[in-house]
């Protein structure tokens, strides 16, 4: 037989290494911020382009490279940061494994400017199609500036499977505040498309922190050191009602490197243990120094996931850490996180001149008989879309087999008494509709979330919302990746009633929805924010059913809020005026039917 074994052309094996460092401009931006940081830089900036798939450059004044050095660096396996075996063992470097630029120039044209300080010339070099195409003596500061251009310009299949703009930008942003986060002694900008996104001057961990997320969290801050044999603990974690049900601000730094442990997140989770509401993550920002020795980075080629020696005593030492701190701190439990905001001034009332009500109430009205709307005031913080026809058709959820819209309330409708128009609410939580024979009851918090996710769907899709004009402009501070976020759906926002403005890290509202009941606008855009902090669906259905979702629930009354009987009777309305009352977006019920069969049932 034939041989048929063959060595892989070096240009072959960098495409190949290149699929495991470089999945997308984030990866570039990881290793090039990370380059600079080894090469003991004080100051880096990031410079980006269409997100990173036009242009990265990273400048820094480190240690920087002569002209031969410069050559090896785009080398594969050429590193300046291990020799021999044994210092595999001993990193203190992010890098060591010398493929990043390899990996980088195979799939992408790089510019490499780099002095030395000692010396009076730099060295430019241009790379190609994986080729020095020319190396030049340069005149620059001493450094080094790294540039990449037209990422995946050879790989059409990564270059497709990147995502939008917007959503390359917010990974290109984390991967930024993973780095400029744990170095918080190093001056760090980032530029994107002209615009400077970040300024970070060198300083302390809280005010890189605070520069990173914006000055809300602050005030939220609780410091946290620990030291032992094994284990220093440094950094902060955040008070109880900081806490988000998504996740997103936790970061673990091994060594001033950002990982990822599931394993020490439930170290940290755990100790907040009986202080947070259901589902809710606290953030935290803790650096972990240890032996270097006593981890192993080798195991992901990316190296968020790293291993430790002592994991069980890391996990204990954190968790008391952690606990140590919130007693230290006396941080409180807080039961009322969900509290019952009937208590609260509206949130309307703060900010607008108080007007005396004006609620005109029909008499005559039955929420069951569908009828053209009749008079009720629009300015009624439940009044809703016009009447829709209703569309046929069954669904599936879960395996069980609904009715159509029509059908459900065809039955229900059949079922009630027209002569009776009582509706009372009961426990600030449910609408109680007594008929002849049986009684209807229905949540009000997912009666209203039904309702305000069709007039969000219509408003997004057809036709935008009214707004009503702030006396004062509210402003929100927010970090520069909530930014990002808000300015992605600036229009959904703008169609639902917002009006704002944003300036810097401030958001100044000056507009919100006429109906707008939320008591807290902060809490409310930090709901939304987090939700909206995931990619999303890429079909337009898909798209719009999930961000009308996303802002219908916190936007819809809540459990625990008392309701005028006018309003009540208008949730009632509004509700049977939706295309599928009988359940939530999400597929639970909204409504309850209780026979006097049932309840005598009941009391055998
Ligand atoms: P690694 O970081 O694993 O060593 P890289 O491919 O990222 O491998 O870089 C190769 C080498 O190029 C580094 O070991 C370092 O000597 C040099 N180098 C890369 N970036 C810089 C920089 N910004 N400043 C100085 N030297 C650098
Ligand atoms: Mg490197």
């Amino acid at each position: 037989m034939q041989d048929i074994i063959q060595l892989l052309p070096e240009h072959v094996a960098n495409q190949i290494a290149a699929g495991e460092v470089v999945q997308r401009p984030c990866s570039v931006i990881k290793e090039l911020m990370e380059n600079a940081v080894d090469a003991k830089a004080t100051s880096i900036t990031l410079i980006v382009k269409d997100a990173g798939k036009q242009l990265i450059q990273v400048v820094d004044n480190g240690v920087g490279m002569n002209e031969t050095d410069a050559r090896m660096a785009l080398e594969r396996h050429a590193t300046s940061k291990i020799k021999k075996t044994e210092d595999l063992f001993d990193i203190h470097t992010k890098g060591f494994r010398g493929e990043a630029l390899a990996s980088i120039a195979a799939v992408a044209h790089l510019e490499l400017k780099t002095k030395p300080h000692d010396e009076e010339l730099g060295t430019a070099i241009i790379n190609e199609g994986n080729e020095v195409r020319s190396q030049e003596p340069v005149a620059i500061n001493p450094g080094t500036s790294i540039l990449v251009k037209n990422l995946f310009y050879n790989v059409p299949a990564r270059r497709n499977f990147l995502k939008s703009k917007n959503v390359e930008q917010r990974h290109n942003i984390d991967e930024f505040q993973r780095v400029a986060l744990a170095h918080p002694q190093i001056e760090f900008k980032m530029i994107h498309d002209q615009g400077e996104l970040f300024h970070l001057p060198a300083g302390k961990m809280r005010q890189r922190i605070v520069g990173i997320m914006g000055r809300k969290i602050d005030k939220h801050l609780v410091p946290i050191q620990e030291n032992t044999d094994i284990l220093k603990v440094n950094g902060y974690i955040t008070k109880p009602e900081y806490a988000k049900k998504k996740r997103g601000n936790q970061y673990f730094f091994a060594n001033h490197r950002f990982i990822k442990s599931p394993y020490l997140h439930h170290a940290v989770q755990k100790a907040y243990e009986g202080l947070l509401p259901e589902k809710a993550i606290p953030a935290y920002f803790l650096d972990l120094s240890m032996d270097a020795k006593s981890i192993d980075i080798n195991i992901h080629p990316t190296k968020t996931e790293i291993q430790f020696e002592n994991e069980h005593a890391i996990y204990a030492i954190i968790n008391s850490a952690v606990k140590h701190s919130l007693g230290q701190y006396q941080v409180k439990p807080v039961l009322d996180f969900e509290k019952r905001s009937e208590l609260d001034t509206s949130y309307r009332q703060h900010h607008k001149a108080v007007k005396p009500p004006r609620i005109d109430v029909d008499k005559d009205f039955n929420p069951f008989r569908q009828q053209e709307d009749r008079g009720i005031d629009k300015r009624s913080p439940f009044s809703s879309s016009e009447a829709q026809t209703a569309q046929p058709g069954h669904f599936e959820l879960d395996g069980e087999k609904f009715l159509s819209k029509d059908e459900e309330l065809t039955l229900f409708n059949d079922q009630l008494d027209d002569e009776n128009e009582n509706i009372f609410q009961f426990d600030n939580q449910f609408l109680v509709l007594p008929q002849k024979d049986k009684i209807f009851i229905l949540d009000q918090h997912r009666a209203h979330y039904r309702i305000r996710y069709e007039e969000i769907l219509k408003n997004i899709t057809i036709e935008s919302a009214s707004s009503q004009q702030m006396l004062f402009p509210l402003q929100l501070d927010f970090s520069e990746r909530e930014m990002q976020l808000l300015s992605e759906h600036n229009t959904v926002l703008e169609s639902i009633g917002f009006q704002f403005q944003q300036d810097n890290k401030q958001l100044k509202i000056h507009g919100i929805p006429s109906e707008f009941q939320h008591e807290q606008l902060d809490r409310f855009f930090d709901e939304i924010i987090s939700e909206l902090d995931q990619d999303l669906p890429e079909q337009p259905f898909e798209k719009n059913d999930h961000i009308a979702r996303t802002l219908a629930k916190p936007m819809a009354v809540k459990n625990g809020n008392a309701l005028q009987d006018e309003e009540a009777v208008q949730l009632v309305h509004d509700l049977f005026k939706c295309k599928e009352p009988m359940r939530t977006p999400d597929g639970r019920r909204v409504m309850l039917e209780l026979t006097a069969e049932d309840i005598k049932n009941k009391l055998l």
